[in-house]
């Protein structure tokens, strides 16, 4: 069976790993997140690409394919969160799979600052937070579920995430072109407003 593959690219903070995470449920496609694989790797690998991570800085570009492709061979059909960052990501990407569609959720650099510096998770059950915009935790600072205090990622502080914004800019933005270029669709969807707008504007896509 050929394989699926839809690339859901964002500046940080434009809600692409949420929107992937419930888009590939209503669309039955698998959601890989490269930052997801990589904050749940374990052992001597993880501390070494802990020191890039912290910083907000890419992992090596080979490095990155390897863990990735072993998740990507077991399926069909894919919505793609985090890869490719950078034009040798795409030439890499594009040696092994051929891509159906990308999906570009844009936001302004205010919104993503504001989103990032209010975003929190449980460290227990893993849900998503958000103190600013939502969802919020009905307690302060508490997960609604476990009760624990909520933490911040590391790469959430303000360096990281000036330099993750600068990244995207530089070295993420021009996939897009390259993408046009090669007369795959790219479709922008405006990525403002709640959770569940955002997502009925980009299940519109899979219904036309
Ligand atoms: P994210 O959760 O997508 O914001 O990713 C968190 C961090 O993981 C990034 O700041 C990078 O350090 C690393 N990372 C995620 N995806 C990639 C990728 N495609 N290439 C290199 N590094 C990545």
């Amino acid at each position: 069976m050929k394989k699926e593959i839809i690339l859901f690219v964002g500046k940080q903070g434009a809600g692409k790993g949420t929107q992937a995470e419930v888009v590939s449920k209503e669309i039955g496609f698998k959601h890989i997140s490269t930052g997801e694989l990589l904050r749940n790797l374990k052992g001597s690998l993880k501390k070494e690409l802990n020191l890039y991570i912290e910083k907000g800085i890419l992992i090596p570009d080979e490095l990155m394919l390897e863990i990735l492709k072993k998740e990507m061979k077991k399926e069909d059909k894919i919505i793609l969160d985090g890869f490719p960052r950078n034009l040798r990501q795409a030439k890499l990407l594009d040696n092994l799979f051929k891509i159906t569609k990308v999906i570009e959720i844009y936001i302004s650099d205010e919104e993503a600052i504001k989103r990032l510096e209010g975003r929190r998770y449980c460290e227990i059950c893993g849900r998503n937070y958000n103190l600013i915009t939502f969802p919020k935790p009905k307690e302060d600072e508490l997960c609604d579920i476990c009760k624990v205090k909520l933490k911040k990622r590391k790469d959430d502080n303000k360096e990281a995430i000036k330099k993750r914004l600068e990244t995207y800019k530089e070295k993420t933005l021009p996939i897009l072109d390259y993408y046009r270029e090669r007369g795959v669709e790219v479709i922008r969807i405006d990525g403002s407003g709640k959770i569940e707008d955002v997502k009925k504007r980009i299940l519109k896509i899979f219904k036309s």
